[in-house]
C-alpha cells in the first residue's frame, strides 16, 4: 500500500531532479573546453564541439570582439582559417585585419542567444568593420558597432561596399576548407551582376541569408577525418553544372521575400543561419547526438 502511494505520488508530483535541463543552459554554463581529442560532433545547427580551442583575444592581425559572451572557441581547423584569413585580410589592405565575432562556446553545442548554427566550432562571423586598431579595450570591444553592407531597403549595398570587400570575400570563399559563406543576399545580387565569367566559381560558396547586414559568417567543411561531423549538402550545384547561385532563389530575397505575395505552396528557400523570430530553438540532451554528453562532462 506505501509502495503504491508513493508511486502514485512519483507520478503525479515529478521531482524537481527529474526536470531536464535545457542544453542551450547546460553548454552556455560551460566555461572552458573539453580535455578531447579535436572532433565536431553532429550539425551545424544540432551538435557539440570536442577539444575546442581558444581564439587568442589579440593577434597580430585580428581581434576577437564581444568577449563577455564567451564564443571565441574554435575547431582547430578554424583558429588556423581565421589566422590565415585575418593576414591575408591585413596583406590586401583590409584594415590591419579582422575583427572576429562569434565562433563558439567553449563546448560548443546551441545558445541561449543569437544562432541556431555556431554549434560545432566550424562557423564563424567576421564584421565587415575593418579594423583601424587592434589595441581595443575589453569594454570597447563590448561598445564598438560593426557597420552595414546592406541598405535598410534589403535591395542593394551600401558606400561601405567595395572592392576591397569583395576582394576580401573572395579570399574566404576560395580557401579549400570553406564550405559556404552566408551574406546578406544583396551583398551576392551584386557580385553577380558585376562578376566576370572567368571570376564566378567562388560565388557557388556565396549563400544569402536574412540579417548579415553587418557581419559575414563563414562555415568550414568537417575536417579530414572527423567522423562524427555531419557534412552538409550543397545547396547550389557546382559551377560544372552551371550553379553559382546566381538565380531566381537569390531574387527572392529582394522580390518575394520583402512583399510576401499571398501564401501558396510554393516552398521558400532556407538556410539554417537564417535568424529565428522567436528566439534560439530549444534543445534537450535528448536531441542532441549522444557523444555530447560526454563532451559536456568531460574534464
Ligand atoms: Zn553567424
Amino acid at each position: 500500500m506505501i509502495f503504491r502511494v508513493a508511486l502514485c505520488l512519483a507520478l503525479l508530483v515529478p521531482a524537481p531532479a527529474m526536470a531536464e535541463k535545457l542544453a542551450n543552459k547546460l553548454f552556455g554554463a560551460m566555461d572552458y573546453p573539453s580535455g578531447q581529442a579535436a572532433m565536431p560532433v553532429g550539425s551545424y545547427a544540432r551538435g557539440c564541439g570536442a577539444g575546442l580551442m581558444e581564439l587568442k583575444e589579440s593577434g597580430p592581425t585580428w581581434q576577437a570582439m564581444r568577449l563577455s559572451r564567451n564564443r571565441n572557441f574554435a575547431h582547430p581547423e578554424m583558429i588556423g582559417f581565421l589566422k590565415d584569413l585575418s593576414s591575408q585580410a591585413a596583406a590586401m589592405g583590409w584594415g590591419k585585419g579582422l575583427y572576429i565575432g562569434d565562433i563558439s562556446q567553449p563546448r560548443g553545442g546551441p545558445m541561449t542567444s543569437g544562432h541556431a548554427s555556431h554549434q560545432m566550432g566550424l562557423d564563424a562571423d567576421i564584421w565587415w568593420l575593418a579594423p583601424t586598431r587592434l589595441n581595443l579595450s575589453r569594454s570597447e570591444r563590448e561598445s564598438l558597432s560593426s557597420i552595414p553592407m546592406r541598405s535598410a531597403d534589403q535591395k542593394s549595398v551600401t558606400g561601405n561596399w567595395g572592392p576591397k570587400a569583395r576582394a576580401l570575400l573572395k579570399a574566404a570563399a576560395s580557401d579549400p576548407r570553406v564550405d559556404r559563406i552566408f551574406v546578406a543576399a544583396a551583398i551576392k545580387l551584386e557580385i553577380c551582376k558585376t562578376a566576370k565569367k572567368a571570376d564566378r566559381k567562388w560565388l557557388q560558396k556565396l549563400r544569402p541569408v536574412a540579417g548579415h547586414d553587418t557581419h559575414f559568417h563563414v562555415r568550414l567543411k568537417c575536417p579530414k577525418g572527423a567522423r562524427l561531423c555531419e557534412t552538409q549538402k550543397p545547396t547550389v550545384a557546382d559551377l560544372s553544372k552551371g550553379g553559382d547561385g546566381c538565380d531566381d532563389t537569390l531574387a527572392w530575397w529582394v522580390t518575394d521575400y520583402l512583399n510576401p505575395p499571398k501564401p501558396t505552396k510554393k516552398k521558400k528557400p532556407k538556410e539554417d543561419d537564417a535568424p529565428r523570430k522567436k528566439g534560439p530553438r530549444e534543445f534537450t540532451m535528448a536531441d542532441l547526438p549522444k557523444q555530447c554528453k560526454d563532451v559536456l562532462a568531460s574534464d
